[in-house]
C-alpha cells in the first residue's frame, strides 16, 4: 500500500504508471465515491499527452481519447451500471481487449466481475484517517515484473 499524501504526490504516481503502461493494458480502479479514481485518471491521460477533456462517462460510460503518440485510452465508470447492463457486459470494451491496441482505464471496474481475468493493473483507493488530503492507493498487477519495476521507479523518485 502507498500513501499519497497530496494531489501532487497522486500526479507523480500517475505519471509513473503512464510511462509503465502498453496498449492492451487493462487498467481497473476501484475504491468508494470520492477516493480519487477520476482524479488520477485525469493525471495519467495527462502525462500521457491526451488534450481532450478527462471526465467520468456518466451517461455514456464509456469515453474515447487519445494519446500524442496516437494510442486510444478508453475510459469507463461503471458506479451507475444496472444489473442487466452488466450481465449483457461491453462489446466496444471486448473488442479493445482483442485488439491490445488501447489502454483501458475502468473506475468501478469490480463492478463488471466478468472481465477481472482481464486486468493487467489493479488500483484500489482509500481514504486516509489521518488526513483528509492523503489517499491510500494499493497497486496490484498481473504481472508481477512490472509491479516490482514500478516500485522501483517509484523508490527512486523518477
Ligand atoms: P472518484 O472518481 O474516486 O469518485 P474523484 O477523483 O472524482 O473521486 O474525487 C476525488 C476528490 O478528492 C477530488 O476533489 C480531489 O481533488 C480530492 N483529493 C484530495 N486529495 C487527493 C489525493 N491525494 N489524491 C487524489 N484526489 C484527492
Ligand atoms: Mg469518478
Amino acid at each position: 500500500m502507498l500513501r499519497v499524501c497530496n494531489l501532487e504526490e497522486t500526479r507523480k504516481l500517475a505519471a509513473l504508471l503512464g510511462r509503465f503502461l502498453r496498449p492492451g493494458d487493462f487498467v481497473a480502479l476501484t475504491g468508494d465515491l470520492g477516493a480519487g479514481k477520476t482524479t488520477f485518471t485525469r493525471m495519467l491521460c495527462e502525462s500521457l499527452g491526451v488534450m481532450q477533456a478527462v471526465s467520468s462517462p456518466t451517461f455514456t460510460l464509456l469515453n474515447e481519447y487519445y494519446t500524442d503518440q496516437g494510442v486510444p485510452i478508453l475510459h469507463g465508470d461503471f458506479y451507475r451500471l444496472e444489473d442487466a447492463e452488466a450481465q449483457a457486459g461491453f462489446p466496444e470494451l471486448e473488442e479493445m481487449m482483442a485488439s491490445h491496441k488501447a489502454i483501458m482505464l475502468m473506475e468501478w471496474a469490480d463492478r463488471l466481475p466478468q472481465y477481472q481475468g482481464d486486468w493487467t493493473w489493479r488500483l484500489d483507493f482509500g481514504f486516509d484517517p489521518e488526513t483528509e488530503a492523503a489517499r491510500q492507493v494499493t497497486i496490484t498487477a498481473a504481472d508481477a515484473a512490472r509491479l516490482q519495476t514500478l516500485l522501483e521507479g517509484l523508490n527512486d523518485g523518477r
